[in-house]
């Protein structure tokens, strides 16, 4: 049984002037002229109210904040960025941790340990040359850390599974204000570690993981774009390659409406497109014959794919990386045939007025539905992932975007598991889409053990 902690209160100026006492970087809390800038997470369509912030300088400032936090009890959490913002973390004391960016490769090992604030975008860039690949998303502004512990679906899961999977240690900051790694051969710490490997920020803070990395000697990838009104032939060329797809090629479907939007490209503002965004483990000769049918599809208005070091893999899929108010959500489908085609165009093709900037179907599947090592992440053998990503402007329109997602997930209700990876749940969302009830209860039990008085909250509340 978790005991929690009580509801927040407002931390008193004494309490705070303690906490800026014990660390060397920066406390804010509300009443700081940087405040409301400072509070914000990535994602700005969450209006997030912590009751301080702690700029840690170093792990030393995180494990002083939890032993500050367990003497004062108040609920501490870690949010390096802000992608993955729910309302959860509101009254809490929130650390980041952008200073903690040491990265270091044992190439030998297959190995990459990097800090709590190190984006994708530079542990990739850090493999260039070496042959080897971590486990990146389509977004490298992501942080590793943050995508590791809620699990992870990457352009690579299809041949290795998710990035959670691949977390072989963390070096976490306990409930007892411990500094410590957690390895796979310390049989006292099984429980702890396969709750990080997917379970999110529940059970410790998190300074430092050491991940495996995997052998990529060769990447092909990029995109064809086609007008939304060739989208038909499109997704039925999609659809016949990832049905025979070897797990080294990766394919995506999206139809895109892009707004006259600074961030996008000038001449792509306000163009509908379908786009298949593509990663192959391989050759170009090979992935260009496993992709030839989309070749010939529909005219190609915009052709990316080129031989791509590990650092450029996080640009591929060209996803906004500056923060703005967004909305992400996800539902895994266990089959797709011409009647979820057909309603595909009709709700998101071109002419279908969709709010949503991009509806998207990513080929998962392969490695995802094997057992790598115990992880929370689990396994999932349906063969699609639906999402939808939008940009809200003004708060106003939030209603009308939550509308056309409910109708997207709704119309594809008879091919849906009603399931997704953690790490696309919508930002009010609980976690128990994301996991079954017996994986919920061991995370709820492995919290109860780990952090008894309840002092870490993560984005995605084991019991919530
Ligand atoms: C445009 C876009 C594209 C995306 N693409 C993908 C994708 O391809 N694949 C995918 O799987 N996900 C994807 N995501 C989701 C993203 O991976 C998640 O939001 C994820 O949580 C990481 O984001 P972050 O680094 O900003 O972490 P934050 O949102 O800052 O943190 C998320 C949570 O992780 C935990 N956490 C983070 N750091 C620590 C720590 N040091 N110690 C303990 N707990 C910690 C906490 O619970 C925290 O609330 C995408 C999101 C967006 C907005």
């Amino acid at each position: 049984m978790v005991t929690e902690i009580a509801a927040p209160q407002p931390l008193d100026t004494t309490t705070l002037d303690e906490l800026r006492a014990a660390v060397s970087g920066a406390v804010l809390g509300p009443g700081d002229p940087e405040w409301d800038a400072a509070r914000l997470p990535w994602n700005r369509l969450v209006d997030q109210q912590p009751a301080a912030l702690v700029v840690a300088a170093d792990a030393a400032d995180v494990a002083a904040t939890v032993r500050w936090a367990a003497r004062h009890g108040v609920t501490v959490s870690a949010q390096p960025n802000g992608h993955g913002a729910s309302a959860a973390l509101d009254g809490t004391v929130v650390v980041r941790t952008a200073a903690l960016d040491d990265i270091w490769v044992d190439t030998d090992a297959r190995v990459a340990r990097v800090g709590a604030g190190v984006k994708w975008g530079d542990l990739q860039t850090a493999l260039d040359g070496t042959g080897l690949t971590g486990l990146i998303g389509s977004n490298p502004d992501v942080t590793v850390v943050g995508y590791s512990l809620s699990g992870g679906l990457s352009w690579f899961s299809r041949a290795f599974g998710p990035g959670a999977a691949s977390i072989r240690a963390a070096e976490v900051v306990d409930a007892t204000g411990a500094q410590r790694w957690v390895r796979s051969d310390e049989p006292a710490d099984a429980d702890l570690l396969w709750a990080l490997r997917g379970g999110g920020g529940e059970f410790a803070l998190v300074t430092a993981l050491e991940l495996d990395l995997h052998p990529a000697p060769q990447i092909y990838g990029g995109l064809l774009a086609y007008p939304a009104e060739a989208a038909a032939p499109v997704l039925r060329a999609f659809l016949d390659v990832t049905r025979s797809a070897p797990e080294e090629l990766t394919a995506w479907f999206t139809l895109m409406h892009l707004p006259d939007a600074p961030f996008i490209p000038a001449e792509l503002r306000g163009l509908s497109l379908a786009v298949v965004t593509a990663t192959h483990l391989g050759s170009a000769d090979e992935a260009e014959r496993l992709l030839a049918p989309l070749r010939t599809a529909g005219p190609v208005v915009r052709d990316t794919l080129r031989p791509v070091a590990p650092g450029e893999v996080g640009l591929l899929a060209e996803e906004p990386v500056d923060p703005v108010p967004a909305v992400l959500a996800g539902t895994r489908l266990h089959a797709f045939d011409d009647t979820a085609a057909e309603a595909l165009l009709a709700l998101a093709g071109a002419g279908s007025g969709t709010p949503l900037l991009q509806v998207q179907l990513r080929h998962v599947g392969g490695a995802l539905a094997r057992e790598r090592v115990p992880a929370a992440a689990g396994t999932a053998d349906e063969p699609y992932l639906l999402t939808g990503l939008t940009i809200v402007p003004s708060p106003d329109l939030a209603p009308l975007v939550s509308a056309a997602l409910d109708q997207l997930f709704t119309t594809f209700a008879p091919w849906s598991t009603g399931t997704a990876p953690l790490t696309f749940l919508d930002r009010d969302e609980s976690i128990r889409r994301a996991y079954p009830a017996a994986t919920i209860d061991r995370l709820r039990a492995v919290k109860a053990a780990a952090d008894p008085a309840g002092l870490f909250r993560g984005n995605r509340p084991v019991d919530a």
